[in-house]
């Protein structure tokens, strides 16, 4: 009996999605349903990815795969602009969503938590599935119970659609649950240049900074009476995020409902 999960990969050409292709291939719990991508479909998903064919051919009709590919779970790294209707597609078609792609709005999340419990599947948003990043958020919130005055810095590449990331607004809420609250600096500061203060979030600021050949790094600087902390996570390659994804697609086989944040999953 095959007990292969078979994943659909959404946004299959793009550089997350080829990562998330080479590991279904590779895999032997994985098995590839189907690849779905606007541009470069008709090829084989194996060459698409440099590895041999396995038989898959890119296509660019998500519904189709959705209703006729068999697949357990839907992979998306695509865009902000189309995540939302790839993910509400997904739960309608009872594929299992787990979504890589940031720019998500509570009432998204909790409408699409909504519809995986009437469909009675699992679901999971995870901002970040790296457990170095994770960490960070762990640690920051923790932090600010005895540091509370903080800024985020977020630091990606200058192709970046969405800012801040996904990851710094998840940093945010973490530490917005812990920590007591508080509106930093000075009350009559004036900014000289718009936007030089950065996002203000719940009292704190937060700073993104968009720069070729970066990839993906973060820090909490942290101040206080004569010391000052910071917490800082670098990632330096796509495949890195790939242990986390294979963790989503098990793991969403187990419940029902929308999960956001990875971090549910590590103890
Ligand atoms: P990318 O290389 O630009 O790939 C985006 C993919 O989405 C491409 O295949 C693109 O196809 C496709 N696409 C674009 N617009 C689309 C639409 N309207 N409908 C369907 N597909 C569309 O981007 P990436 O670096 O892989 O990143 C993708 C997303 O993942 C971003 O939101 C990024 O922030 C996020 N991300 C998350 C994590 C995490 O750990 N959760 C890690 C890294 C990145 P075309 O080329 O045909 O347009």
């Amino acid at each position: 009996m095959n007990n292969k999960i078979r994943v659909i990969v959404s946004g299959a050409g793009g550089r997350m999605g080829k990562e998330v292709v080479k590991l279904v291939l590779q895999d032997e719990e994985l098995e590839l349903a189907a690849a779905i991508d606007r541009s470069s479909k008709d090829i084989d998903a194996g060459r698409l990815v440099g590895l041999e064919e396995c038989g898959v051919i890119v296509s660019s009709d998500l519904e189709a795969a959705l209703a006729n590919a068999a697949g357990d779970v839907m992979v998306d790294f695509t865009t902000p602009q189309s995540v939302y209707a790839n993910t509400a597609l997904a739960v309608k078609y009872g594929v299992r969503p787990v979504i890589g792609t940031t720019g998500f709005t509570p009432e998204q999340i909790a409408e699409l938590d909504k519809q995986c419990k009437e469909q009675g599947i699992g679901g999971l948003i995870a901002p970040n599935f790296s457990i170095g990043a994770i960490l960070l958020m762990r640690f920051a919130a923790q932090a600010s119970k005895y540091f509370p005055h903080l800024e985020i810095i977020e630091y990606h590449g200058d192709q970046k659609l969405d800012a801040p990331s996904g990851t710094a607004i998840k940093t945010a809420e973490m530490i917005s649950e812990v920590r007591q609250e508080l509106r930093q600096g000075n009350p009559e500061e004036e900014e000289t240049i718009e936007g030089s203060r950065g996002g203000y979030y719940n009292g704190f600021r937060i700073h993104s900074v968009r720069l070729p050949g970066v990839f993906a790094q973060e820090e909490v600087v942290f101040g206080g009476y004569g010391q000052s902390l910071k917490i800082r996570h670098d990632s330096y390659e796509r495949a890195g995020y790939m242990p986390g994804v294979k963790m989503g697609v098990q793991k969403v086989m187990e419940y029902t409902g929308m999960i956001y944040g990875f971090e549910h999953f590590i103890e």
